[in-house]
């Protein structure tokens, strides 16, 4: 009987301890993409970015634009922005090495590691023809997300959590992209039959859409929660 309790109690200690690794790992993994979601809305296009906003807007944003978003092999100029990322990064390792105890350290770590290249990789397969992410549908409408941000710039600004945008007011869905670029074509058209005057392209909208309807139920809680904080850090995109 001693021994079922003891063993009991340690089972219960186990899922406690697994609850706290796991909460540690997905605290880490939203800092991460929180982190990259700013860094890429305020320095990747923002001239305050200096280099790596060059590299962001002068390369990846001259090289996938309009309805050419996907390419053979993804196109990099060399000059790596990861670096750029990896500051942040470091000193929130360094900060969980100061004040977290060993296990826990090395569970932020290897989120941390994992979440980052996730990040990379996923942002790179966005822009591949073809790539073998494209079998799965959550790789899909990420991707069409990520596509929008490359047709109207001031949106879109996560790789993989997208409420991160929604909570920002920087995030524009599918469709509404998709609507504003077919009123425009039909706009276009009307121009052209009455006018004779030659169509014009589909003009970016500067002003993001507010979120959909069809996000999911966690998102919205999570947005609903934090949407009375907004103001205090939100910007308008210039
Ligand atoms: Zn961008
Ligand atoms: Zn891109």
């Amino acid at each position: 009987m001693l021994t079922k309790d003891v063993l009991f109690g340690v089972n219960i200690l186990s899922l406690a301890g697994l609850l706290l690794y796991a909460l540690i790992a997905i605290s880490a993994h939203f800092l991460m993409s929180l982190g990259q979601t700013l860094f890429h809305l305020y320095l990747g296009h923002r001239r305050f970015g200096g280099r790596f906003f060059r590299n962001h807007m002068q390369f990846h944003h001259v090289h996938y634009s309009g309805n050419h978003v996907v390419s053979a092999h993804y196109l990099d100029n060399g000059d790596n922005n990861t670096l750029f990322f990896l500051t942040p990064v470091a000193l929130v390792v360094g900060l969980g090495y100061c004040f977290l105890r060993l296990d826990f350290f090395m569970v932020q770590l290897a989120a941390m590691s994992l979440s980052f290249y996730g990040h990379v990789y996923i942002d790179k397969q966005f822009h591949v023809a073809e790539s073998w992410l494209g079998r799965f549908s959550w790789f899909r409408r990420k991707q069409q997300l990520h596509f929008v941000h490359h047709r109207h710039a001031n949106c879109n600004f996560a790789v993989i959590d997208y409420f991160w945008d929604q909570l920002l007011g920087t995030y524009r869905t599918v469709t509404a992209t998709r609507q504003a670029a077919s009123s425009s074509a039909a706009t276009s058209s009307a121009a052209t039959s009455s006018a004779g005057q030659s169509a014009t392209r589909d003009a970016p909208n500067p002003h993001p859409t507010k979120p959909n309807h069809s996000r999911s139920l966690c998102s919205s809680a999570f947005v609903a929660i934090a949407r009375p904080w907004r103001p205090l850090w939100r910007r308008r995109s210039a």
